[in-house]
Parts: C-alpha cells; structure tokens; sequence
C-alpha cells in the first residue's frame, strides 16, 4: 500500500525542530555579492539546504539546515536504478519593504504531494514543505537578490528513493532535501520571442502515464527532441498527445496560451488539464488575470493544425509559454518536419506582455496582491 505519513501532531511539532548547522560553511561574503549581482540561472547555490528523511515505519524525522554539499550513496541505491525521483521550482522574491515572499508556495505543496503520490513515494505534508522552504530562506537571506529587478532566489525542493536494494517496488526511505539558487532576470535584453518546435516523432506523455507528475523521468525523455528542436533553431519543443497526435498539450518545461483576436474582443486560450500535462501555477493564475484583464478565457482542445493554420491566417495574434523560470515567454514562430509559420509578426504580442507585467508586478510586490497568492518566508 501507500507509505503513510506521519500524524498531524507529530508533523507540526518537527517543523518547529530543524536543527541549524553548528558548522556553517558560508561563501565569502564579497564573492556572494558578485554571484547574486550576476547569477544567470542554476548555477551557483547558497550556503545551505535543508534535508529530511522518511522511513517505513517512523515517518517523517530529522529535519536539518545544514551545509550546501555532496550527498554520498551507495551505488545500489534505489533512486539510481529506477528513477524514483520528483522536483518542484519557485522563486523566492525580495519585497520593497525587505522581506522575502514565494508565489503559492501551497500550490507547489499540493503539487508535490501528487507526483509522490503518483511515484509510489511517501507525501511530504503540506506544513513541513512549506517550513523547510522558510528555514532555507531563513538561512540564506543574503543570497535573495535586491528588490526592484526580477531577480529572484529559485528554490528547487526535490526527493529521491534512498532505499539499498536492486527490486523493483517503492522503496522503504526517502530523502527530501531544499536546496536554492539565486536566479537573474531570464530575458535580460528585454522579452524576447523565441521558436518553438512542434515534435510529431515524439510525445512526452500519455495517458495514464507520468506527464502530471514532476518527475525527473519526464525532463530526461525531453533532451533527445530538445536537441532536435534545437537543431532546427528552436528554444522549446512543443508536444502532441500521445492517443491522437492531434491535440497540442504542452511543452517541455512550460504550459502553451493562444491569443484569439485582439483588444476587447481577444480570447485567451490554452489546453484543458487532460490527465497528460503538467498543472502549472502559472498557467493557473494567468487563467485568473486573463479573466480580470477583461479577456474571455477558454480552456479546450487545440489541435496542432489549427495552431498552424490559426498563425497563418492571423486569426490566432499571440502565442506564449508560461512557467515559473521565465514566467511568460512569448513565440514568434512554429516549426515543424514540413515547414514553418510565423506568429504575430515575429514580435510579443500586448495581452503576452500585459500578462506578464501583471504577473511581475505581484511577485515583485509592487501591485496589490489581491488573490493573497504571496506568502512571506
Ligand atoms: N509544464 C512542465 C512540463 C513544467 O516542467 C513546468 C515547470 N514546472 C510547467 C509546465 C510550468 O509550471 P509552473 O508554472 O508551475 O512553473
């Protein structure tokens, strides 16, 4: 059966129990300095992270701030044969006033607990994901970049199967661990559009398969079609249903939005939560200001043709990707094994950028957060 978690009780007890270091190894803080002033994206992580185990039997115990640094394991460890793996991403932002606030830190909580589910993994309650980001953060609050730009820290939560032993079965340990990474701006000369490559020779999820889960599996089945996107000049690879290679359901790391029309008249489109993609909080509350914005906001089936066809013809005016990384990426091209079509002219659409402001300005904490979606750390 599924591993069980521990109680309620026991579980608000332990998040007020990380120990903290007693040997903290900090980079210097000048050379901090120099990386938060200029992070680029996953490269250079921050003093410390968080660690907590689960086994079979006692639950979740021993939750940890402790030095950034190698986990050691032995070579028949589950995790390394099977893949039994899930991650989560958000960002932590700095707040005009000081403080330090994430974007539906909860939404990512519930996000986790459903790849875990959907892995055979123990689930991480709630509460404990959510104070493990705080005491990361608590930490580590020089590396949240200055207030003002979009920089921001990237929290990457993430567990792996811990267990010895080469059967295949959920294993019997877990291990969560937090660790962050201070994040630049993702377009630093400006919002730029990209390419994207619509892949017919491979699809990323099926039904009943693993696409609704954020699990590593999933972005390593993506590298093969990413170069071949790449190849062809694109920066993203968009996908096709599995059943009917007809039906657009998502990119590689991103959700898709089509803009229909223009101005008052414009419908904001993108693909229904099937079973197949990834439900990303982004995706979700651009659902909600797309709404505010004054747009109708539909979500349906869009087929592969009639993206191409709705771009060719001008009936569809913008397309974007969302997600945490980069927020909204605009498209200014689709490609494809026969041809290519150009969207928008070329250039990001005004209901893609007018989204992406709204959406910057809460984060940021320089628009009201009126859908209590910020949570200070
Ligand atoms: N789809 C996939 C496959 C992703 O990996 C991501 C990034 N988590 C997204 C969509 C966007 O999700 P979010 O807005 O929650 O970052």
């Amino acid at each position: 059966g599924r591993p069980t978690v521990a109680p309620p009780s026991t579980v608000s007890a332990m998040s007020a129990q990380f120990t903290r270091t007693p040997h903290p190894a900090p980079v210097p803080a000048d050379r901090r300095a120099e990386i938060v002033a200029d992070p680029g994206f996953g490269r250079y992580f921050t003093d410390h992270m968080v660690t907590i185990r689960w086994t079979s039997g006692s639950g979740w115990h021993d939750p940890a701030v402790v030095p950034y640094g190698p986990l050691t394991f032995d070579p028949a460890t589950m995790v390394l044969h099977y893949g039994q793996e899930i991650f989560e991403g958000l960002k932590a932002y700095r707040q005009p006033d000081g403080s330090i606030a994430s974007f539906r830190p909860d939404a990512n909580a519930a996000r986790f607990r459903a790849s875990a589910a959907r892995m055979a993994m123990a689930e991480l309650p709630d509460e404990l994901f959510l104070a493990s980001l705080s005491e990361l953060v608590g930490a580590d609050r020089e590396w949240v970049p200055p207030a003002g730009g979009e920089e921001s820290l990237y929290l990457r939560p993430f567990m792996i199967a811990t267990e010895v032993g080469l059967g295949v079965r959920p294993s019997a340990e877990y291990l969560y661990a937090v660790i962050a990474s201070p994040a630049g701006p993702y377009f630093s000369g400006g919002v730029k559009p990209v390419d994207v490559w619509l892949s017919t020779d491979y699809t990323r999820s099926a039904l009943g398969g693993t696409g609704t889960a954020k699990c590593g599996g999933n972005y390593a089945a993506s590298l093969l079609p990413q170069a071949q996107g790449a190849e062809h000049g694109c920066a993203q690879v968009a996908y096709l249903d599995a059943e009917e290679r007809t039906w657009i359901d998502e990119m590689g790391s991103n959700n898709l939005f089509f803009v229909y029309g223009s101005g008052d008249d414009a419908e904001v489109v993108t693909p229904s939560l099937t079973g197949s993609i990834l439900a990303g909080v982004t995706r979700d509350s651009l659902l909600v200001l797309a709404k505010e914005l004054g747009c109708q906001v539909t979500e349906r089936r869009v087929s592969g043709q009639e993206w191409l066809e709705g771009a060719a013809d001008g009936r569809i005016t913008e397309v974007f990707g969302c997600g945490t990384a980069a927020v909204i990426t605009p498209i200014g091209g689709v490609k494809h094994n026969e041809g290519a079509v150009e969207i928008g002219g070329g250039q990001p659409g005004p209901i893609t950028l007018k989204l992406r402001e709204l959406l910057t300005d809460i984060q940021r904490g320089t628009a009201p957060d009126t859908h209590s979606w910020m949570r200070t750390l």
